[in-house]
């Protein structure tokens, strides 16, 4: 039967809840408090380079299932770039290529890891351990961490505090915006499990070639062609239970009733909607309280003349992470972006020595920008970028649907949770907010959430990373 369904939240968990109920046949109510979709994952307008900017570039894979669905779903697939080549500078000057070869996956990186001369023999012999480990291991070896943090695991893998800090770190923190000694082992594992080891284009590394926030318009047809209603600068206050059921939402204007709700919203503002008499009795929000924020520095600088020729460099082992070529605008400049995650030591600089020191380790990497200064700069700092996905708050990640058993006789009925922060068993990236959203509106069907896994290939399934592992 039809449910009108109010979705709280227009950011990636609540456009792919909105989509997949839209196309079950419900009616979805899209409350949206910014002006546009997109949350953490967006664009805006920049009044210095008069241009669309993202808030920060954001990096898919093609182990990215869900979200690519999504995307397809939007129409917008031809949109993302996908890139196979990782380019990784050196403190020598240098740049090593990893990029598949003709082996098999695991193996089909193995060729130019070899080549790395960032890393030296005793180096790629840990890491060829650990890596190992983590293969033969399969995805079971993650429930046996799980108390743990990758850092843990590397240091049970005898891996040196060297090869962490260039090899290991350099992925880790810019996968889960945290270093290896805080991350939890399942999520830096998962990175390698279903990334870089089980297949070629698991391990793709896709951009978007647009700014993000264009590629949500779809969802608004989509959204209205089910009946539903997409409103954007509407903040919802409160949630509106009855006799311990969901029954709508308090917006500054007026109450929007639902025969479901899905808040997409981050931990603490959902802490907000809903009293404590109501939080206390509901066992998904007993941990809302216990989730901390880490943050991502993104700097764009536009340069008269071409300063970089490569298509993004990773900065192994710095404290600038990398450095994105964004191309020429249509007045010909040159647009570097450049991401700093797990970025605590830079929020409280300001822009101009934020941009002075982005400056010199841009101008470490690339020759062509030593006499360059950039024409127009924004700094953009996010202090609350993605939780910090460590061991002791996995626990506190909540489910979806309301349980029927718990603290007063069960969860608060038809009140449905999604955003990245929930139980997707991702750490907090674009495919956990659209996994969340997708399992969501799967939950309100009664149906499955459908979402697949890149299978492994042969040799990498066989040797531990099959599916019949998991
Ligand atoms: C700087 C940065 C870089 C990142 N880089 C990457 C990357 O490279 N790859 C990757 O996969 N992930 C990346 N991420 C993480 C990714 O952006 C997030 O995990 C994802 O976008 C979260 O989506 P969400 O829908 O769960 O939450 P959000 O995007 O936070 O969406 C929640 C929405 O709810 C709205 N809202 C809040 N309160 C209310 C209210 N009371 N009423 C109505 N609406 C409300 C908010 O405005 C927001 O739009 C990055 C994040 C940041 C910040």
């Amino acid at each position: 039967m039809s449910q009108r369904v109010v979705v709280i939240g227009g950011g990636l968990a609540g456009i792919a809840a909105a989509v997949r109920l839209a196309d079950a046949g419900h009616v979805p109510i899209v409350l949206e408090t910014r002006r546009k979709l997109g949350g953490r994952a967006t664009s805006f307008p920049d009044q210095r380079s008069g241009r669309a900017l993202d808030n920060c570039q954001h990096v898919l894979m093609g182990c990215c299932t869900a979200l690519l669905s999504l995307y397809e779903r939007l129409g917008v697939s031809d949109r993302i770039e996908w890139h196979e080549r990782l380019y990784w500078f050196r403190e020598d000057g240098g740049c090593d290529l990893l990029k598949p070869g003709l082996l098999p996956a695991p193996l089909h990186t193995a060729g130019g890891f070899l080549r790395m001369k960032l890393l030296d023999r005793a180096a790629k012999s840990e890491i060829r351990r650990a890596m190992w480990r983590m293969l033969r291991g399969g995805h079971r070896l993650r429930s046996t961490w799980r108390d743990q943090t990758f850092g843990d695991f590397l240091q049970d893998q005898r891996q040196s505090p060297e090869t962490t800090r260039l090899f290991w770190d350099t992925i880790i923190i810019s996968a889960c915006n945290l270093p290896s000694s805080e991350v939890a082992a399942e999520h830096g594992m998962q990175v390698f499990q279903e990334a870089f080891l089980p297949s070629r284009w698991a391990g793709t590394m896709g951009l978007p070639t647009v700014p993000l926030a264009s590629l949500y318009d779809p969802a608004e047809s989509i959204i209205r062609d089910a009946g539903g209603e997409l409103r954007l600068g509407c903040s919802v206050r409160e949630i509106c239970t009855e006799n311990r059921k969901a029954v709508g939402v308090m917006t500054s204007d007026e109450m929007v009733r639902g025969d479901a709700i899905v808040s997409t919203v981050p931990p603490d503002r959902l802490a907000k909607l809903l009293p404590d008499e109501i939080r206390s009795t509901d066992r998904r929000l007993q941990g809302l309280d216990q989730f901390e924020f880490s943050p991502i520095l993104g700097v764009h600088l536009h340069f008269d003349a071409e300063v970089m020729d490569r298509p993004h460099l990773i900065l192994a082992g710095r404290n600038v992470h990398w450095i994105f070529n964004k191309g020429f605008d249509e007045e010909g400049r040159h647009h570097l972006h450049v991401v700093i995650s797990a970025a605590d030591d830079w929020m409280e600089l300001d822009e101009e020595t934020i941009v002075n020191q982005v400056m010199e380790e841009i101008r470490r990497a690339l020759p062509g920008a030593v006499d360059q200064d950039p024409v127009t700069v924004r700094a953009i700092k996010e202090k609350r970028a993605t939780f910090r996905a460590t061991p002791e708050i996995e626990p506190c990640r909540p489910t979806s649907a309301p349980g029927s058993v718990g603290l007063q006789g069960g969860d608060i009925d038809r009140l449905y949770l999604g955003g990245d922060w929930c139980a997707t068993g991702w750490p907090a990236t674009m495919e956990g907010a659209v996994r969340s959203g997708y399992i969501a509106a799967a939950a309100i069907n009664g149906t499955d959430s459908g979402i697949e896994e890149v299978p492994a290939g042969r040799l990498a399934g066989w040797l531990g990373l099959s599916s019949s592992h998991r």
